[in-house]
């Protein structure tokens, strides 16, 4: 039992161009890999994502991403971050933005921003160029080393041309070969497949970490317009952060004298502190605000709980919604008129947002996918089209819950794992329980739960004409095949005669996305009492065939034993008899096993007769 191969159905040929998303505060590129998108994670690594801050030292080398972020607390004048607010503009355009920026930063003769470190300049080019080269590097290395030089890039829908070239100039210097820019709604849109939509307008919400940005296209024949841009600039998880700061600030303002609580080492570890809370608030009705004062050492603990946050954050909330109304309007809509609602940026996990939104448009957005990977994601798919990949699959168009068969016992089998991308097939291989068993029933189930009752029965058939055999000896395989329209087929045949029987499913038919919604996080409630129980069951099936099968054989072969072999395989016989009735996984397993090395000495005298009966040419039954 348990042969499974699972194969897509798609090339899986070493990807030829990277998307990247150039992020004010993450960036982060994917491939097309295996018939779909997929980021590329640093082994050991949850995320493939890089903060977009750079530690410039006196000495030694610039570094880039998490290590330049932890260093941000004990150098925060040479740690450069928010860089991608200074690409292509002027000093004029981004004099608020340099207010909350502690690092230097002049504008030259010719116009052209430079960031100060040790006496050295910096250009916005060059420092974006570090976090390119650092994505792009960590990417190909993920992929073993694979070289990649095309990528996608991408920028705000509201990015004009000076920004835009000031991209492809960072790309370049980099070492990239720029493919194409593409805007990042666009890019959010195409992740989700809205491009193979007849038309219709969809809204782009994008709360990251220091920018809001509502973005309303329409898509018509798989062509994006964008109709309208909004949103604020100075808006984001940052601002949500500090509004826990100042919550850090009220406690310490009577604690702390003046210069203490203007050192510059206080409000990033109160910064850092605070977007650890929010962050846990999102997933938990409470979390712990904590921080070491970086003079002192000493530790601030405060506990926050999400309605207290979610007040505190209501008015930034409200201003993106003033956001979307005025997009909204100035493409000429209503909020009704939106389709699809697509959001995008690590804010938009915080539950208030998420409320908010589908409120003010009166639909569910797509949550689906990892609202920090969405943008790379498209820019991937765009990659993948430009470098002559066809786009025939939908990123969606993947199996919603697992797909498998009720093995004996009432356990599932999971044939088809969840998230499959269609199409795919998978074999996975039966046999008979009893002596002689001519037929096989197969019920086709749905879901993430271990046991078949809590799953979704999609349909039965039998498998008829086995021939008689005995138990164990028969093979059948029986494969799952989902096509591109999501249609399952599932054919069983028996090995040795040929004999097939099948049935065509339709593995998504009747569920609404609530009910698969509702599936999942079912499944992760009951998923360690389901997996006791499936377990149990699967024992209990399996100490059932090893009981009939050592009665049989021992019946015949007992003389030929020694009695201490005997006397161990009765004792066993009787322990797994009594193991039966009980549910306990650790006492069923001990039955098991202790009946397996009873009967090790029995198996060893039956192998051999069956070696020397096939040699005679006898009939395995005869022996
Ligand atoms: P982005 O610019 O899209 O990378 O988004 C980064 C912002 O998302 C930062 O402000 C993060 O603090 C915020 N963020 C990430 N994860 C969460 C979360 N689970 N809950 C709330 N905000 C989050």
């Amino acid at each position: 039992m348990g042969y499974i191969e699972l194969t897509v159905l798609n090339n899986n040929v070493s990807p030829l161009a990277m998307g990247i998303d150039l992020g004010t505060t993450n960036s982060l590129a994917a491939v097309w890999k295996d018939g779909r998108p997929l980021v590329i994670k640093p082994e050991g690594h949850s995320s493939g994502s890089v903060p977009s801050v750079i530690l410039l030292p006196e000495q030694g080398e610039n570094t880039v991403g998490h290590a330049a972020r932890a260093q941000a607390i004990v150098d925060p004048r040479n740690t450069i971050f928010s860089i991608k607010r200074l690409l292509g503009r002027g000093l004029e355009d981004v004099r608020e933005d340099l207010k909350s920026l502690p690092f230097p930063v002049v504008e030259d003769a010719a116009g052209v921003l430079r960031i100060q470190a040790h006496g050295k300049e910096y250009t916005p080019e060059e420092l974006s160029a570090m976090i390119l080269m650092r994505v792009h590097s960590l990417c190909c290395r993920s992929m073993g080393g694979a070289e990649i030089q095309k990528a996608v890039i991408t920028v705000p829908a509201y990015f004009d041309d000076t920004q835009r070239q000031a991209t492809r100039d960072a790309a370049r210097l980099a070492g990239l070969d720029v493919l194409r820019i593409i805007n990042e709604p666009t890019a959010a849109s195409l992740a989700y497949g809205l491009d193979q939509n007849a038309g219709g307008n969809i809204a782009v919400y994008d709360l990251g970490g220091g920018t809001f940005d509502i973005s309303i296209l329409s898509i018509e024949d798989g062509v994006f317009r964008v109709l309208a841009t909004g949103g604020d600039t100075r808006l984001g998880g940052d601002d949500f952060d500090r509004t826990l700061v100042d919550l850090v600030l009220d406690e310490l303002k009577d604690k702390l004298p003046r210069e203490e609580l203007e050192d510059p080492a206080l409000h990033l570890a109160a910064r850092l502190a605070a977007e650890k809370c929010k962050c846990e608030l999102s997933e938990h009705p409470e979390a712990e605000l904590h921080l070491t004062l970086p003079q002192s050492g000493a530790h601030l603990r405060l506990q926050v709980t999400r309605e207290e946050f979610q007040e505190r954050v209501a008015a930034l909330i409200e201003r993106t919604l003033q956001g979307c109304r005025r997009a909204v309007s100035d493409a000429g809509l209503e909020p009704s008129d939106i389709a699809e609602v697509v959001m995008v940026g690590g804010s938009t996990r915080i539950p208030a947002v998420r409320d908010a939104v589908a409120a003010f448009f009166g639909r569910l957005p797509h949550t689906e996918l990892n609202p920090d990977e969405v943008v790379a994601l498209g820019a991937a798919v765009q990659a993948h089209i430009l470098t002559g990949g066809s786009r025939d699959l939908l990123l969606m168009d993947v199996t919603p819950l697992a797909l498998g068969l009720e093995t004996m016992g009432g356990a599932v089998a999971k044939v088809i794992a969840r998230n499959s991308t269609v199409p795919c097939q998978a074999t996975e291989g039966f046999t008979t329980y009893a002596d002689n068993q001519t037929g096989l029933d197969f019920n086709i189930v749905q879901g993430e739960r271990e046991l078949a009752e809590d799953c979704r029965s999609l349909g039965k058939f039998k498998l008829t004409g086995i021939p008689p055999m005995p138990a164990g000896m028969a093979r059948i395989a029986v494969r799952f095949h989902v096509d591109a329209d999501g249609l399952l087929k599932v054919t069983a045949r028996e090995e040795s005669t040929g004999v097939m029987a099948s049935i065509d499913v339709e593995p998504k038919h009747g569920l609404t996305d609530n009910q698969v919604e509702t599936m999942l996080k079912e499944s992760l409630i009951y998923a360690r009492e389901d997996f006791e129980k499936s377990r149990s069951a699967g024992l209990k099936t399996e100490i059932g065939g090893m009981l009939l099968a050592t009665k049989k054989s021992l019946a015949g072969v007992r003389d030929l034993l020694d009695r201490e072999t005997c006397l161990d395989i009765d004792e066993a016989i009787e322990a797994a008899n009594k193991a039966l009735s009980s549910s306990d996984g650790k006492v069923l397993q001990a039955a098991r096993d202790g009946l397996e090395q009873a009967t090790g000495p029995l198996a060893a005298l039956l192998m051999d007769r069956v070696a020397r009966s096939a040699l005679a040419g006898k009939r395995l039954d005869e022996v």
